[in-house]
């Protein structure tokens, strides 16, 4: 069986039995979590989280790039568009990883600069390599930026050798 087969197969059992109607648009703890593509990694799976609990935005690496503020300036559109907004009340969560694979685009600056929208010699302030320090940078950008004003942002690291994640910057 392909790949695609298979996952409309476990589709179909969803459907039979872990699918609910009355989930909302918008996310029950009023959170959006930043994670990073690694499949090790799914917020959902490693923060216990449940389905329609919260919105979850993944790229490579978790990071706050020029493109998901913008994403997350649709984000709150559509949620102004249901008569709500994203602001006092929510919680962003930034999720960065050990072991992540942006480590590994160390070698391609002009790559890591497009993505972040900054020139090569700016590159070091993203902190790729280090976890912890990336995430605090993360988490400051979102305190920072304007388009999302008065939301709590935390950021955690989670370990891909433990399972664990550690809380690196308070809500
Ligand atoms: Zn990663």
């Amino acid at each position: 069986m392909g790949v695609v087969e298979t996952l409309t197969s476990r589709n179909a059992d969803f459907a039979a039995s872990g699918f609910s109607p009355d989930l909302r648009l918008m996310p029950k703890l009023k959170t959006i979590v930043i994670g990073c593509v690694d499949p090790r990694v799914d917020p959902n799976a490693v923060l216990g989280i449940a389905p329609g609990e919260v919105g979850t935005l993944r790229n490579v690496g978790g990071r706050v790039t020029p493109a998901l503020l913008h994403e997350m300036e649709m984000l709150r559109k559509v949620v102004q568009a249901g008569g709500g907004d994203i602001g006092p009340g929510w919680e962003f969560v930034v999720l960065h990883h050990t072991d992540c694979g942006i480590t590994r685009l160390e070698s391609e600056p002009e790559m890591l600069s497009e993505f972040f929208d900054t020139d090569q010699q700016h590159l070091a302030e993203q902190a790729v390599s280090d976890p912890r320090a990336s995430v605090a940078h993360d988490v400051a950008a979102l305190r920072n930026d304007p388009r999302v004003p008065g939301v709590r942002v935390s950021g955690l690291v989670y370990d891909v050798a433990t399972g664990r994640t550690e809380t690196v910057v308070e809500p």
